[in-house]
């Protein structure tokens, strides 16, 4: 035990503001928020629209992503946090724009997914809990309409929808593998049509990734309609809108469509919104978060999930697309460990073995970061790499990566945020705002949206993975003549893939070289606006482990809470 405090201890010990206060300096008074309590606020929708008018030119967007992540993760958290707290210390107007957690994994793995150390937004405890109920929310609206389908196939079916082709599931915000295969319709008639179904989790229907790129009530409610549920005898797709759903389910939204407001250890206000998949979806906080937050402040600090072979990769190829959101500069987070978990060539992850210091594996796994820089120089925004320094990491491992950025020309600097909070990323911010000074921002998209699926997906796969080439297996080839059928083919792509490796095999570290990625389904998501491109089964709806976190949680007589953290 090192003695440094436990991420709940440093929480426990800090001293809230009023959340009008926080945001007060920000432009905005108590009018603008619907309190939750005292720490936990709502935007009005007329603050959202005031904002959005008032986005200076000059504001910037640093978007935080990583290298390929060890299965503990590299800190893209702690460290968006922690530079929203660092630009504030340096005196600049920053706020931060993260998703929000889901309650599933919370009970699963030990964790939440708040930050830590000395860079945490709070109350954590709320925030990992049931928080302003955006996600009941959701879980609502998506099995409204799983029972207005279901209801609608029992009572006549007149839109001659196949029981056999739903691509609607129910929704569930609890990790529960029981759920994932059923027979639902049991009890004769009035059970039903009896088929097969399934649950998946909340954060991965697709109202959340709906939720997450809306830009208004009208915008919600449009998107809401467009989502394909099913398809009828003849293969056409049955929609939200054509099951007479829309209006209910986007009432069920009005309240989760508004920016959360909470605040950063050091009074930092952040906007914690939407919680996404990086891989079936976009894997990014609410774009009407990121809108809100320019009309605050000059720079806005959000993350993106996963490595940035997924999440920045999307974010820069689809949610920039949506929205007026291009970055001004990546931050691209690495770690001394896995840099080793690279170097050592190690699947699975032995996280014991990786404190142990060794340069030499600190080296060899420098291949990974160099391409995920690389890759992400390609969109022609300045790239910055975070060193996020862990308390086993050595003077020699952590020179090791300066020197060698440096000798690569690509910005780097530590990043001390964890144990020290904003005062621990002065160094990173001044990086940021001279990479940004000096660069001539020409932003471009990997692929236009007009070329064919199969164009956007070699696209992605060879200059963002490194594949030599794409494989279309099982029912792919079929999938993507369908969309072109149905003119669904000219959206941006978001593909799902391990973030374990830069390849769709996670056992492969480092840069994968001499392979092809092999793709085996493609489906719409209408109403977010873009394709889905499986390449391997997607865990939609994750189990407990036999002794999960949730057996070690307590609650005492005057309510506090011990095992959450
Ligand atoms: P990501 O967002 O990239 O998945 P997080 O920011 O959530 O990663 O960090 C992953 C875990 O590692 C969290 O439990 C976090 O508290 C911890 N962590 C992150 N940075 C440090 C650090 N510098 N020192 C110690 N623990 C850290
Ligand atoms: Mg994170």
């Amino acid at each position: 035990d090192s003695g440094f405090p436990t991420d709940y201890e440093i929480a426990q010990d800090a001293d809230l503001e009023h959340i009008t206060d926080v945001v007060e300096p920000f432009g905005l008074t108590e009018d603008d928020l619907e309190l939750y309590g005292d720490y936990k606020a709502k935007l009005s929708m007329d603050a959202v629209e005031r904002l959005k008018d008032q986005r200076s030119e000059d504001s910037n967007l640093v978007l935080v992503t990583g290298m390929t992540p060890t299965p503990m993760g590299e800190g893209k958290t702690v460290t968006t946090v922690g530079l929203g707290q660092a630009f504030n210390h340096t005196g600049r107007q920053a706020m931060i724009a993260i998703r929000e957690p889901s309650l599933g994994p919370v009970f699963g793995i030990k964790g939440g997914a708040a930050g830590g150390g000395y860079s945490q937004v709070l109350p954590m405890e709320d925030i990992n809990l049931h928080f302003t109920g955006d996600i009941h929310a959701l879980t609502a609206a998506h099995n409204l309409i799983s029972a207005m389908l279901d209801a609608h196939i029992s009572k006549g079916n007149e839109l001659n929808i196949d029981p056999n082709n739903i691509s609607w599931k129910r929704a569930i915000d609890m990790n529960d593998r029981a759920l994932r295969n059923m027979v639902i319709g049991l009890g004769g008639e009035s059970g039903g049509q009896t088929r097969e179904a399934s649950f998946l989790l909340t954060a991965a229907s697709e109202l959340m990734a709906v939720l997450a790129l809306a830009d208004s009530l009208e915008d919600l409610k449009e998107r809401v309609g467009r989502i394909i549920v099913a398809y009828d005898e003849e293969g056409e797709p049955v929609t939200v809108d054509d099951i007479e759903a829309t209006g209910a389910a986007t009432i069920l939204l009005r309240d989760a469509l508004k920016p959360n407001v909470v605040q950063t250890l050091e009074g930092t206000p952040a906007l914690v919104h939407a919680g996404p998949f990086a891989n079936i979806a976009h894997g990014t906080n609410s774009l009407i978060a990121d809108q809100a937050a320019f009309g605050m402040a000059d720079w806005v600090l959000t993350e993106a999930g996963f490595g940035s072979d997924l999440g920045a990769e999307k974010f820069l190829n689809v949610v920039s697309r949506f929205g007026d959101v291009e970055p001004s500069a990546i931050v691209l987070v690495s770690s001394v460990r896995a840099l080793k978990y690279h170097g050592k060539d190690m699947w699975p992850a032995d996280m014991d073995e990786l404190e142990e210091p060794d340069v030499e594996a600190v080296e060899a796994g420098l291949e990974n970061l160099d391409k995920h820089a690389a890759n992400l120089q390609q969109f022609g925004v300045p790239v910055v790499v975070s060193i996020n320094r862990f308390p086993q990491d050595t003077d020699e491992e952590i020179e090791a990566v300066v020197d060698h950025c440096e000798s690569q020309g690509i910005p780097a600097g530590v990043s001390n945020v964890f144990s020290e909070g904003g005062e621990g990323g002065v160094e990173l911010v001044e990086k940021i705002t001279g990479a940004v000074e000096e660069s001539e921002a020409d932003f471009e998209f990997l692929y236009d949206t007009e070329e064919s699926i199969k164009s956007k997906v070699e696209t992605v796969a060879t200059e963002i993975y490194g594949a030599d080439g794409v494989n279309y297996v099982d029912g792919a080839e079929d999938d993507i003549e369908r969309m072109e059928e149905l003119g669904l083919d000219d959206m941006p792509i978001v593909m799902s893939k391990t973030f374990h490796s830069f390849s769709d095999d996670p056992s492969k570290k480092g840069v994968p070289k001499d392979w092809t990625l092999d793709v085996r389904e493609v489906y719409p998501s209408a109403g977010a606006g873009f394709l889905v491109v499986l390449t391997g089964d997607v865990m939609d709806l994750p189990g407990l482990p036999g002794r999960p976190a949730a057996a070690d949680m307590d609650i005492d007589a005057d309510g506090t809470i011990s095992g959450l953290f």
